[in-house]
């Protein structure tokens, strides 16, 4: 599924936020916090996440979420 990201300023492929990113949202957010419509960029490096239908709502996944970019040979 892809979206425009704000972060990438590209349209890049979404994904449905996993359990260990729907808990570190929670982790920031509180325990209450809606995370079952939140989605991902998987774009190398880039860690926004937000709604399906919106970006306000939308923010960064932590650190250890960072997909790097594989390294150059
Ligand atoms: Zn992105």
């Amino acid at each position: 599924m892809r979206k425009a990201c704000p972060t990438c300023g590209t349209w890049q492929e979404f994904q449905k936020l996993n359990d260990a990113e729907k808990a570190a949202v929670r982790a920031v957010k509180g325990d209450r916090h809606y995370v079952h419509d939140l989605w991902r960029c998987t774009a190398d490096g880039c860690l926004w996440y937000q709604p399906w239908h919106h970006t306000r709502g939308g923010d960064l996944l932590p650190e250890r979420f960072r997909k790097e970019a594989a390294a150059p040979e």
